[in-house]
């Protein structure tokens, strides 16, 4: 299918590489109008303004740190300044440091849940404030299987990833009488620069534990963030959608 996005506005967070970067690629692909939020520009800028050429869209780097409450706003405020609206957000950007819980030092602690929890909450505020005066829209929220199940040296990830479900929940109830719809996504174990930081061990014997027998691509994450922007979706609010290859069965 093509032109899913055609038109529409969409803020993507930590656009910059791995799962938001394939992101950002495919919604310019489906004629998306593409901005994306992240510390860093993507290094290979030209891939995506050839997808966005290629599916009549467009991309545009916001140099955004998307935990710090006043980027956060002034990056959503100029992205409905340019495109008139939001019509979709995916709030993807996120950090792991792991270690083991009683050695967790309380900035590890924060870092992780500022970075991955507050961010949602700060860019949500923002974009949902123009998404209800439209009385449309999709927020989306990068959560993870381990959000769901929890992991061992995790525990301020996996709570981060937790928050982001009940907030997507409670989100879900209070804007769907606006057409304002909102769903997660939890990721298993794909191929990026966040999981490529996992020892060669522990990696091999996750990749064991995964029903179809191999990591994910960001691509197959980015085609579940599609499914929740476009009109594909439209019934679907308050969901979970685990893109794992059966990890978290
Ligand atoms: P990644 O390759 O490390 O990319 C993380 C992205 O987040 C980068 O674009 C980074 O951009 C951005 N980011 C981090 N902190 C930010 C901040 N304060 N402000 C703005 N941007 C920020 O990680 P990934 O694997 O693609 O993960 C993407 C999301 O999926 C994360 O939320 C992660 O927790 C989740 N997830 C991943 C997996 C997996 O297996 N890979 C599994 C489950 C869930 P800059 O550094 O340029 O700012």
């Amino acid at each position: 299918m093509e032109g899913m996005l055609r038109e529409k506005a969409c803020a993507i967070t930590g656009g910059s590489r791995g799962i938001g970067l394939a992101i950002v690629e495919l919604f310019a692909r489906q004629g998306g109008r593409v901005f994306y939020l992240s510390r860093n520009e993507a290094e290979d800028p030209a891939r995506l303004e050839r997808a966005a050429a290629e599916g009549g869209g467009s991309v545009k780097w916001l140099r955004c740190d998307v935990s710090d409450e006043g980027q956060a706003q002034a990056a959503v405020d100029a992205v409905a300044a340019e495109a008139g609206s939001i019509d979709a957000l995916v709030n993807n950007a996120g950090m792991a440091r792991d270690g083991l819980f009683l050695r967790m030092s309380l900035a590890d602690w924060d870092a992780v849940l500022r970075a991955n929890l507050t961010s949602a909450f700060l860019v949500s505020r923002a974009a949902a404030r123009h998404m209800i005066k439209k009385r449309s829209g999709s927020i989306v929220n990068m959560s993870s299987v381990v959000g769901l199940v929890g992991n061992g040296g995790q525990a301020n990830y996996a709570a981060s990833k937790a928050g982001l479900v009940g907030f997507t929940k409670s989100l879900a109830r209070e804007l769907s009488s606006r057409n304002v719809r909102v769903n997660a996504i939890a990721p298993g174990f794909i191929d990026t620069a966040m999981t490529e930081a996992i020892p060669a061990q522990a990696r091999d014997k996750l990749k064991d534990s995964i029903p179809l027998g191999r990591s994910g691509k960001p691509e197959e994450v980015a085609a579940a963030a599609l499914f929740l922007c476009s009109e594909l979706s439209s019934y679907v609010t308050g969901e979970v959608l685990k893109v794992d290859g059966g990890m978290g069965m």
